[in-house]
């Protein structure tokens, strides 16, 4: 009795490790819209109204949802009713998708794994798309790693998007959901049309980063790095062991490698003074604003007084990046930099160098983020939970 006992709780125990956790996405969150119309993608789809079923759509059939004054009113072919707070619509299949419209914007209509809610805020509707997280990865890699990359790349964006996913699910917590669709979390489109995202996905299932203490990593990317990765502590003051420079030989030859921009010399010198107050009383002072040369990535501009440092340039100016140097001829000043991003962690198109010439993801990802382990994500929930029913001090995430 007491094995078949132990032998259910172990089966119960393995079934929820498998099981995928599914995010909560705040969805066209910068849209401001009264009316949504939800299709089903494929089979049936359950509606329910503030928790209690209203029935079910058929493939094609279209749910309209309107705001009106404060209640949100839902039609379709078979279905009429009204909701104080939420409606929601939960494909029968969990791998099933959603079609959606926004019937007062040209948006293009978009497909969505998983199920979607909709409530209201502030006089819109606001939605919320509950979606298995590798779905939502792969919707992600789409979104933010674009066409025709190597099957290892897309693997190592994989692992890359899920672990910062997975880092982050606080972010917007006090709005009811865990990470939006935009820049400020990760792009998010809706569902993968691209085969070879989800053979890459699925290769990766549950992979994600973590550090020596066995906790996720903020698995930070950027477009290229000039040559040279950042310290995480020269951007953002917070160090972290795997976000460590790099010398990067492979992004050198890649599109965004380099970049120029010119200024008249009374543009530069005015914008230091101005912002920075440098003001050179000396001849010395004066070359140092017109002509600087990085032997590497530095924090600040050459030795202008008081210190300039080159993050501010790059924001104030909107420069790719803040490597770069400054060549002064007659009146105009040239900055000629390398790379494009803020240079912290993995270099996507040297990762992508890397993968086309035959290198596994694995070890372009240890390139990138310094004595990281690759685990899956179910083992981590293992260790919290074995942390949580002991109280000693395990891997937490
Ligand atoms: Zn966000
Ligand atoms: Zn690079």
């Amino acid at each position: 009795m007491r094995l078949t006992a132990l032998g259910l709780s172990l089966t119960l125990s393995l079934c929820l490790m498998a099981q995928e956790r599914t995010l909560r996405i705040g969805i066209l969150r910068e849209r401001n819209f009264r009316s949504v119309l939800v299709m089903s993608a494929k089979g049936t789809c359950a509606v329910f109204a503030d928790g209690v079923r209203k029935g079910e759509i058929q493939v094609n059939d279209g749910l309209r949802i309107d705001l009106v004054g404060r209640s949100l009113t839902a039609k379709s072919l078979g279905l009429s009713f009204t909701a104080k707070e939420r409606i929601e619509l939960v494909p029968r299949v969990e791998t099933n998708s959603l079609r959606l419209r926004l019937p007062e914007s040209k948006m293009a209509e978009r497909t969505y794994p998983g199920s979607i809610s909709v409530t209201t805020e502030g006089g819109v509707l606001k939605l919320t798309n509950a979606v298995p997280i590798e779905a939502y990865t792969a919707g992600v890699v789409q979104a933010e790693a674009g066409k025709e990359h190597r099957g290892e790349y897309y693997k190592l964006q994989s692992v890359s998007c899920r672990t910062y996913a997975l880092c982050n699910v606080r972010k917007h917590a006090p709005e009811g959901f865990e990470l939006c669709d935009g820049v400020h979390c990760q792009v998010y489109h809706g569902a993968c049309k691209q085969d070879s995202i989800n053979i890459a996905v699925q290769a990766t299932k549950g992979m994600v980063m973590v550090d020596a203490d066995i906790k996720l990593i903020h698995a930070l990317f950027h477009s290229n790095c000039g040559g040279e990765t950042v310290n995480a502590e020269d951007l953002w003051t917070k160090r972290e062991p795997y976000l460590r420079s790099a010398i990067d030989t492979f992004c050198r030859t890649e599109p965004h490698a380099n970049w120029q921009r010119t200024l008249t010399r009374k543009e530069w010198v005015s914008y230091l003074e101005r912002r920075f107050g440098v003001k050179p009383t000396n001849k010395a002072g004066v070359e140092a604003m017109l002509n600087y040369e990085p032997t590497c990535r530095d924090l600040y501009l050459g030795n202008t007084y008081p210190l300039v440092p080159l993050k501010h340039v790059r924001e104030d100016l909107k420069l790719n990046s803040t490597y770069f140097t400054v060549t002064t001829t007659g009146e105009n000043v040239v900055l000629n930099g390398r790379g494009f991003g803020h240079g912290v962690g993995l270099c996507q198109e040297g990762a992508m160098h890397m993968a086309r010439q035959g290198q596994s993801y694995t070890d372009i990802l240890r390139h990138y983020y310094t004595d990281v382990h690759l685990v899956d994500v179910n083992t981590l929930d293992f260790f919290r939970d074995e942390d949580r029913s002991t109280g000693s001090a395990g891997p937490k995430r």
